[in-house]
């Protein structure tokens, strides 16, 4: 008998390339042979994700760069091991799914559904060290690299961290895969969604009522002759910043059927405002792999970045593969998106413009809690859909921080949290999070905007 031998793998260029190129953001590990050692475990694990759900995705997104389709990406600031449970994983999904019926009812398009999940567990940070006193120590970089507490010890990077990392996001895209499939999701459970959530709040009733004009037709289809099972699970896809770059390359694999490579720690990873370098390792990593991916864009991306990164990005201008999210704040996006829009217009490229109306909006409160206003992140939001409703182009959607929990993180909203309230339920890992009332709220808001 003939045995084959297992060829050994090629040696996959996308999981490599980037090592020429300066990576911005990187943990000093202090054990190269540890970060080795455990690089080389994920490079044998298996894929989260698949390469055929991300060219779904990446379909799916061509829909929403040609308008006919609305993007509704959200989670947490940064995901924590701690809070891998079965109740925070819950509840962020029936708040998405909430969001995306009060979304699809206002505009009649279908909404791409994405967590901000699943891997959202490193953060850039604007300086690699924290000073408390006379204590200097590394930065917190989030649970893939180190831990919160202010101590030597904790705050050392281990690369153990990154075999948890993947742990954490498995554990997390399973049950979301066992929610979104198993009838949690079925659109018939409409109400169901609300339930365990603050009863009193305007943004819940007014919930209610959208939830109760959808049975009703639900149930006319249903006495129509119309099947309506298709409607029991929902289409849901994960995403995560994609910053740590010994991770994400262990977990490249290439496609034996079309031979590309793909990242396969999320469907969608976008590369943060902090390292979207053109000359640096993150660009040349993710022009290598075929997932739909995205950039962040702050207040400093001038038109030419924008050119230059959809050369790199999306050279072959296919629809679905680059989106960007601009994140500018509420006082410069008028100003500043419409210059940026009309040049990518011109090229004739087809990308998906998103809005982050979170991150050029962090002030920080008198009692020297990092937060938001509300106002002002739907301020943002407006100016962003104005910007395209005069241009002519699509407003794609957005991109937040939230969470289903009641917390106080961000001040204002329907069931107004105070500056005083905020230490009630401060309980984020990094950034403010619209609470669960707070992204109803947003999500009605701009619903109104999309119907103008
Ligand atoms: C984030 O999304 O949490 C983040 C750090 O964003 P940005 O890269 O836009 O600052
Ligand atoms: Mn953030």
């Amino acid at each position: 008998m003939k045995i084959s031998k297992r060829e050994p793998e090629a040696k996959n260029s996308a999981a490599e390339s980037w090592r020429d190129f300066p990576a911005a953001q990187q943990p000093d590990w202090p054990d190269e042979a540890e970060l080795r050692a455990v690089a080389g475990e994920l490079t044998t694990a298996p894929p989260l994700v698949f390469s055929a759900e991300c060219d779904l995705l990446r379909r799916r997104m061509a829909a929403v760069a040609r308008g006919e389709a609305v993007l509704l990406q959200g989670g947490d600031c940064a995901e924590t091991f701690a809070r891998t449970t079965a109740d925070a994983i819950r509840g962020k999904l029936k708040t998405l799914l909430q969001m995306a019926v009060v979304l699809t009812h206002a505009t009649a398009l279908p909404v791409v559904k994405v967590g901000r999940m699943a891997g959202q567990y490193a953060k850039p940070r604007s300086s690699p060290e924290e000073r408390r006193g006379e204590l200097v120590l590394p930065s917190h970089r989030g649970d893939a690299v180190n831990g919160t507490e202010f101590t030597a010890e904790a705050r050392r990077p281990d690369p153990k961290r990154l075999r948890k990392m993947y742990e954490s996001s498995a554990t997390t895209l399973n049950l979301i895969r066992a929610l979104t499939t198993g009838g949690f999701a079925d659109l018939r459970q409409v109400h169901a969604w609300n339930q365990g959530f603050v009863a009193d709040s305007q943004a819940g009733e007014r919930y209610e009522r959208l939830a109760q004009e959808i049975d009703r037709s639900l149930a006319f289809m249903h006495a129509c002759g119309v099947d309506t099972r298709e409607l029991g699970t929902a289409e849901f896809f994960v995403s995560h910043e994609g910053l740590l770059l010994d991770y994400e390359a262990a977990l490249t694999r290439t496609d034996p059927e079309n031979g590309r490579s793909y990242a396969t720690s999320g469907h969608l990873l976008w590369i943060g405002e902090r390292t979207r370098d053109l000359d640096g390792a993150h660009i040349e990593y993710f022009s290598r792999v075929a997932n739909p991916i995205a950039v962040k864009l702050g207040p400093t991306a001038a038109p030419d970045d924008v050119m230059r990164l959809l050369d790199r990005l999306d050279p072959n201008r296919e629809p679905g593969r680059l989106t960007f999210v601009v994140r500018a704040g509420a006082d410069r996006i008028r100003d500043l998106l419409p210059t940026l829009v009309e040049k990518v217009n011109a090229e004739g490229a087809l990308v998906c413009w998103v809005s982050d109306p979170m991150h050029g909006n962090t002030i920080t409160a008198a009692s020297g809690h990092k937060t938001r206003r509300f106002d002002a992140i739907l301020d943002e939001v407006r100016g962003f859909v104005e910007v395209h409703q005069a241009l002519g182009t699509h407003p794609g959607g957005i991109h937040v921080e939230l969470t289903g929990d009641d917390v106080t993180e961000c001040v204002g909203g329907g069931n107004a949290i105070l500056p005083e309230d905020l230490h009630q339920r401060y309980e984020t890992a990094c950034d403010p999070r619209l609470n669960h009332t707070q992204s109803l709220d947003l999500a009605f808001l701009l619903a109104e905007r999309y119907r103008e």
